[in-house]
């Protein structure tokens, strides 16, 4: 064993004391709302495959297309020679559905956060002050560090908090940023899309909005609620990780913002563009997402008959207005043991715990498919409401 080992060891040995050790499992995709592991088929509930996406035939027979067509790998970084046609053609489509000047691709949602936020703090100066919601990802939270800034944190969904920060520090001088989700990834629910976009403007703050759960699913044409509010949000990012079905992530927002970015952002720069196989995925969900209403319908509704279920079982489901639907536990262990339970009865929903969601508020977070019947719900919440009798008794 290498000396560093015995470091690693100590490292995972107080995460598993903490019931917060982390481990990654193969599962084969077996169906939309269903995974496989070994011989086993269980109901998953806890994919972002939104409307079944990524199995959709046009976008699989696309993805194969631009293999063929344009080779397995973007070769160098967008600005060197790794701008393809397709990903000009992408990007203006994107733009289009996103109703604004310009779009860019990037690998992931992560890295965009991560890489955006400092381009954008190193372009508005030192003085820059950013105010994130408390309940922000992960990824925004890393461009923050990134760049250095201190962030300044408002309540979760709590605009008076935001006012109230942002009132507080009116005399000071230094652009102002605002940085929240429009669909909470651990919560599900949403963010008052033009009640911050009438706060921005009156504050002259940059409004940047996280997309990654609304992109496919809700908001104008399915592309996400950065509409509601037109010409008050500055920069929209999202995935095509989630509903979207394939991976990669983009920007939308003026062409200026964009051209800046091309210019500013290391992430963007540095990297090797989008292979084709993802284009071709990308490409085809862009064609296929404003046609899915039926399938956002049966989501939603997928979504309301969930919530209330779970509430009448007696646990919380905080906020949640999407597919997303947290059954709030509290203490990290029971919710392990929550979900180890859900999972011998061939059910998946993941136990999310401290640092994804503040410490005591661990949960199953239930995430639905349009492609789940009634029945699928019905058995999660017959095991469900079985589990939670062997606890109460
Ligand atoms: C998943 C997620 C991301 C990261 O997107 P990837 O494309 O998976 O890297 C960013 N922000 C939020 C809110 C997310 O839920």
């Amino acid at each position: 064993m290498h000396v560093f080992d015995a470091l690693f060891e100590q490292f995972l040995r107080d995460a598993e004391l903490r019931s917060l050790r982390r481990e990654t499992r193969a599962f084969d995709h077996a169906a939309p709302g269903r995974s496989r592991e070994g011989g086993r088929e269980l109901l998953n509930f806890c994919s972002n495959d939104y409307l079944g996406l990524s199995l959709h035939p046009e976008i699989i027979a696309r993805a194969c297309d631009y293999v063929r067509r344009h080779g397995a790998g973007a070769t160098a970084s967008r600005l060197v020679c790794g701008t393809s046609m397709p990903c000009m053609q992408i990007e203006e489509k994107l733009a289009r559905a996103k109703g604004t000047e310009a779009a860019l691709l990037f690998s992931s949602g992560w890295q965009a956060n991560a890489a955006v936020l400092p381009a954008l703090l190193h372009i508005m100066g030192k003085d820059a002050q950013v105010y994130v919601d408390r309940l922000a990802h992960a990824s925004l939270h890393q461009g923050c560090n990134a760049a250095g800034v201190r962030q300044i944190r408002f309540h979760h969904n709590d605009l008076n908090h935001l006012e109230s920060l942002l009132r507080a520090r009116a005399g000071q001088p230094g652009h102002r940023i605002i940085v929240t989700e429009t669909v909470f990834s651990m919560d599900g629910d949403r963010c008052d899309v033009p009640r911050l976009g009438a706060l921005a403007e009156r504050f002259g703050a940059f409004l940047y909005l996280d997309e990654a759960h609304a992109t496919g699913v809700l908001g104008p044409g399915g592309m996400g609620l950065a509409g509601l509010a037109p010409g008050q949000v500055h920069l929209s990012m999202g995935t095509f990780s989630k509903a979207m079905g394939s991976f990669g992530a983009y920007v939308a927002g003026s062409r200026a913002l964009c051209d800046s970015l091309i210019n500013a952002c290391s992430g963007f720069i540095y990297t090797t563009a989008l292979p084709p196989a993802v284009l071709g995925a990308i490409d085809a969900a862009l064609d296929l997402i404003p046609c899915m209403q039926a399938e956002r319908a049966a989501l939603e509704e997928n979504a309301d008959y969930l919530r209330n279920a779970v509430r009448a079982l007696g646990l919380d489901t905080g906020d949640s207005s999407t597919q997303i639907v947290p059954a709030l536990v509290g203490d990290e262990r029971r919710a392990l043991e929550l979900s180890r339970r859900l999972e011998a009865r061939g059910m998946l929903a993941t136990a999310i715990r401290p640092p994804t969601v503040p410490r005591g508020t661990s949960r199953l977070r239930i995430a639905l498919s349009a492609a789940h019947t009634r029945d699928d719900i019905d058995a999660l919440l017959g095991a469900l409401a079985d589990e939670l009798e062997v606890w109460h008794a």
